[in-house]
């Protein structure tokens, strides 16, 4: 990655593939790392126990044959990528993980992470699924606790408060950056296309060091208000501006994103894991820094949740404030909780908004790739014609 000129061409598979060298080094000189599969793990807590967190969902097509061996076919591609690249000895990540953690989302994820316990020591946190429950923010934070507690022993080493609050911090001035990076794209047209924000974000999000890491988001972030000041956009003016909802905005499993800039159309902005709205809410540490990181993961809108109305909140204010002229709303195959709120997604656009929107169900494999195209070339044509709303 050359974060001046933002390019990025590797891919996902050669990006953890050299990721996994740099682990390797830092596992002979000490460090702990802890593998981790969802936007509601609360990474700070990690941090302050001075471990290295990696990423270990899977977004490629390769492990999928080996997963359905002892998963069944019909669930989703990230479940069964996720599993099957530990299994099958295709990540290079995987066997340096000290430890995983994951979360009771979805029930795939749930009775995956029972097998895949079997390959490493693993903690899963007990998600409470109904957020606006006052009872769930008491009992989501008496299982971040618990998990201080795996980790402490898991890793053989104390969590103090200061180290929370540095991690805090940390995490903080992360997502700060991240969310001024993402509202480069109110710009019009914008600098950065959206494949090639996905590309670095993701690259850039394998890192040892976090304070590396954040001087690589200010570079990116200067050099995306420079092209804005300069003009020097990424597109045409007459692309059609797409939000981006759901699933499948990753490096990996971004083939519907690429086939819609090679449409025509530019994703100025993405909502949900991966995107603008992951920045959201800041920790602010008070008197209780455990207390404060449950509360910041407890607001992250997945539609595991029930309900999930941030969701279509945020869908409504990203339309406005990003100037969105259609919305492409992805789910996996055999994903219910994202394929059912799209009937609330919808709403939104077409009702509220009076928008083009597609709703777009799909897996890893390129088989219906030909299919997907002439879907989304008539999408953007829509959106440029004024058609059909
Ligand atoms: S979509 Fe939901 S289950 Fe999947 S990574 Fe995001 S928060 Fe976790
Ligand atoms: S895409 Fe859906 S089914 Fe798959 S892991 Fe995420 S929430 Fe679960």
């Amino acid at each position: 990655m050359n974060v001046m000129t933002l390019e990025h061409t590797r891919t996902i598979d050669e990006v953890k593939t050299s990721f996994a060298l740099a682990l390797e080094m830092a596992k002979d000189e000490g460090h702990k790392v802890v593998g981790c599969l969802c936007s509601y793990f609360p990474r700070e807590v990690a941090w302050a126990a001075g471990a290295i967190t990696v990423g270990l969902c899977g977004t490629t097509q390769g492990p999928i044959e080996a997963a359905e061996q002892v998963l069944p076919a019909d669930q989703c591609p990230m479940v069964k990528a996720t599993y099957g690249r530990a299994i099958n000895n295709t990540c290079p990540i995987f066997p340096l993980a000290d430890c995983i953690v994951g979360e009771t989302t979805c029930d795939g994820r749930k009775k995956m992470y029972e097998v895949l316990g079997r390959e490493k020591s693993m903690h899963v946190m007990d998600l409470p699924q109904k957020p606006e429950n006052p009872a769930a923010l008491r009992y989501w934070i008496d299982e971040v606790h618990r998990l201080k507690g795996f980790l402490e022993a898991q890793l053989d080493c104390r969590i103090t408060h200061d180290a929370l609050l540095a991690a805090i911090e940390q995490g903080n001035r992360e997502r700060v950056l991240l969310k001024r990076i993402h509202q480069c794209r109110k710009s019009h047209p914008v600098p950065i296309m959206g494949l090639d924000l996905v590309a670095l974000s993701t690259s850039m999000s394998y890192t040892i060091d976090r304070k590396h890491y954040l001087k690589e988001l200010e570079s990116v972030l200067e050099e995306l208000r420079r092209r804005i000041a300069a003009k020097q956009f990424a597109c045409s003016a007459d692309r059609p501006r797409i939000l981006w909802t759901g699933l499948g905005n990753s490096l990996g499993c971004d083939k519907v994103l690429r086939l819609v800039e090679q449409s025509g159309g530019v994703v100025v902005c993405q909502e949900g894991c991966g995107g603008v709205t992951r920045m959201d809410d800041q920790i602010d540490p008070g008197d209780d820094p455990i207390e404060a990181i449950a509360r910041r993961y407890l607001k992250v809108t997945c539609a595991s949740m029930s309900p999930n109305n941030t969701r279509f909140e945020q869908i409504d204010r990203l339309i406005t404030e990003y100037k969105i002229q259609g919305v492409i709303d992805l789910a996996w195959q055999s994903c219910h909780a994202f394929n059912i709120e799209s009937f609330r997604v919808r709403e939104v656009v077409k009702e509220k908004h009076g928008l083009p929107y597609l709703h777009i169900v799909t897996d890893y494999s390129q088989s219906d790739v030909g299919q997907l195209k002439v879907r989304i070339e008539g999408f953007i044509e829509q959106i440029k014609f004024g058609l059909g709303r």
